[in-house]
């Protein structure tokens, strides 16, 4: 009788032990499988950053310090969420990563772009089309909160200028020129990090940014504010036109996270500074002009003009916009 009890008694052992075990094989492989998802932090791919909203300030009311909002901290976060699988982030179709589509317009305080193209005074100006014959957009349309576009627009033919990235086909030749320069001057790794982007990736983009804020403990309206200084608002990004470029390089991702201040530290930097027009590019976000972009600081983003159009514009020392109100040009859009 007590023999048999002990044996009773080594069964259940057995069976807790057993139990144990399994529980245990099951959180190894659990704990593997996810190291294995984690494995390569994908240096990737879309980025989003401020594209274009020049005159942001004046549109959205509560600004936030710089320092705040330019932390590597934000900014590497919003590379695991909003960087699906690298290439498709700049591919024509991007929107089939998590964004949700046309469906992510937020209402409440958000500084949307209507949907309606806008509507500007050309009394007295020199009015030009924000589209040539051909139904492409022209080079030096100054994309921002007051020359935003609407959700039908197309961009130009886009071409591969690095990778899976595409740019508009007049910016494309220049674009690679300007990478493969760099590389062989440099020795330099410099990668294209986000170029085209659709207006439902952008969407996607800034609700994110939004999103993020909010569990951040941001309220509904500082979370738009603050977003849109850091991501182009839908319809006012650069990188919608199909004509900038964000470039970055896998080092700095990997010491910094994505797109980090720390760039301009680089030779890759200094090198753009001095040659990035000769390729038709120009730094959009300058350091000091903050106050005027309503966008955060980006070494890394240029924008393509046109050669003549750059060296004209950095010899002037304004922005693009800044340039085209003081030739006293507004463009006018009609959608396309
Ligand atoms: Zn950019």
């Amino acid at each position: 009788m007590a023999q048999h009890a002990h044996a009773k008694k080594l069964n259940y052992r057995n069976i807790i032990l057993a139990g144990i075990i399994v529980v245990l094989i099951i959180v190894l492989v659990v704990l593997i499988v996810s190291s294995l998802g984690k494995k390569t932090p994908e240096p990737a791919p879309t980025v989003p950053d401020a594209s274009s909203v020049a005159d942001g300030s004046s549109v959205y009311g509560s600004e936030v310090s710089s320092e705040e909002i330019s932390s590597s901290e934000e900014s590497s976060e919003e590379s695991s969420s909003s960087a699906p699988s690298s290439s498709e982030s700049s591919s024509s179709k991007p929107e089939s990563s998590s964004s949700s589509g046309g469906t992510t317009t937020p209402t409440g305080n958000y500084a949307a772009m209507p949907e309606t193209p806008y509507n500007y005074d050309t009394t007295g100006k020199t009015v030009r089309n924000a589209f040539d014959a051909n139904g492409e957009i022209d080079l030096l349309f100054p994309i921002n909160s007051t020359y935003y576009i609407t959700r039908n627009f197309k961009a130009a033919k886009l071409e591969t200028v690095d990778g899976d990235y595409k740019m508009d086909y007049r910016a494309a030749p220049h674009c690679r020129d300007m990478l493969a320069a760099m590389r062989s001057e440099l020795n330099s790794k410099i990668r294209a990090f986000s170029t085209y982007r659709s207006y439902s990736y952008q969407e996607g983009n800034f609700q994110r940014k939004v999103n993020k804020l909010m569990n951040k403990g941001y309220s509904k309206t500082d979370a738009y504010n603050t977003a849109a200084t850091i991501v182009a608002i839908p319809g006012t990004s650069e990188h919608q036109l199909g004509l900038a470029i964000d470039v970055y390089i896998d080092s700095l991702y990997n010491k910094y996270g994505e797109l980090n201040e720390h760039f301009e530290e680089t030779d890759e930097y200094k090198w753009l500074q001095e040659h990035a027009w000769e390729y038709g590019f120009i730094l959009s976000y300058p350091k000091d002009k903050i106050k005027d972009t309503g966008i955060i600081y980006e070494p890394w983003h240029y924008r393509y003009v046109g050669v003549e159009n750059a060296k004209t514009i950095r010899d002037s020392g304004m922005l693009l916009v800044q340039w085209l109100e003081s030739q006293n040009i507004v463009y006018v859009y009609n959608g396309n």
